[in-house]
């Protein structure tokens, strides 16, 4: 497998993160997961926009610049003669001695890799996923993409100890998204979600159902909050993320969602989503 260090391919398996890097001290760092199909980044400009959003609202400078990234994304694919994979991109604060306020002069540091994915969707998008409502345990800012994802792990954790894909979060009764996802559901063939804020990250491939898919497929979209009760008793619900892509949730904490199956909404929109990424990456 192979890696980018600061724009040079690398050797994954090569001891590259220096003991005082801040990401791995402090998770003082932000990333990004693209999906590439038939050798293609999907979605690449929304991903790098977001990147940006996220370097501004930690104050970590951005030194590398948008087609300088395009640029690596296209090494890394050409490279490794990936045609389906995803690529992992981070920048971290950079090396200095352990302290917790900013170092002054250092320069962030941009890590990559790319891993070969299936490209046959697996048994959970065709036929439906379990989840499970739990606490959202994370901090105040899940807007920004940091490399800070205890709660996010802890909680996917606890979603598969009790056999399930995802764990779908609910802070104060309302529920926000997923661990490594946002959550849709729909009821009276209108979609809901939790809206834009400091709570939820603001999600490539949720805005992609908001913004492209909803109004081609004529679907109402609200973005509002609703509670566990509501999400419960949705006709259809699903999650969407770059790698779950639209993942249909069939079951809530054990309780079939509807009549238990992959709904027809939820269906076209999984269908036209895998039609954005055909059209974009000439599949
Ligand atoms: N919400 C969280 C907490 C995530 O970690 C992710 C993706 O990893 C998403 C939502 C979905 O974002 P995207 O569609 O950009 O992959």
């Amino acid at each position: 497998p192979i890696g980018l260090l600061d724009g040079k391919i690398i050797d994954l398996q090569e001891n590259i993160v220096p003991m005082e890097d801040r990401g791995h001290q402090f998770g003082d760092g932000v990333y990004e997961v693209t999906k590439v199909y038939n050798g293609y980044c999907f979605a690449l400009k929304l991903h790098l926009d977001r990147l940006y959003r996220s370097l501004r609202e930690l104050t970590i400078p951005a030194v590398y610049t948008y087609e300088e990234l395009v640029e690596f994304h296209a090494l890394l694919i050409k490279e490794s003669g990936i045609k389906d994979g995803a690529i992992y991109l981070q920048i971290t604060r950079g090396v200095s001695p352990r302290a917790h306020g900013f170092p002054e002069q250092v320069v962030p540091r941009l890590t990559m890799s790319i891993r070969p994915v299936s490209a046959v969707p697996d048994k959970n998008k065709v036929e439906g996923a379990k989840g499970l409502l739990i606490p959202d345990e994370r901090w105040l800012r899940c807007d920004i993409k940091s490399l800070n994802l205890l709660g996010n792990v802890l909680g996917k954790q606890k979603a598969k100890d009790a056999g399930c894909f995802e764990g779908i979060q609910v802070r104060d009764g309302i529920v926000t998204e997923g661990t490594s996802s946002n959550f849709f559901v729909i009821k009276d063939d209108v979609l809901w979600t939790h809206p834009t804020c400091n709570l939820i990250l603001t999600g490539v491939t949720r805005t992609l159902v908001i913004e492209k898919i909803a109004p081609e497929l004529g679907l109402i979209v609200v973005e509002k909050k609703f509670d566990e009760e509501f999400a419960k008793s949705a006709q259809e619900t699903f999650v969407s993320g770059t790698s779950s892509e639209i993942t249909p949730i069939i079951a809530l904490n054990g309780q079939p969602v509807g009549n238990g199956s992959v709904g027809p909404i939820t269906h076209k929109i999984q269908d036209a989503y895998w039609k954005l990424i055909d059209e974009e990456c000439k599949r």
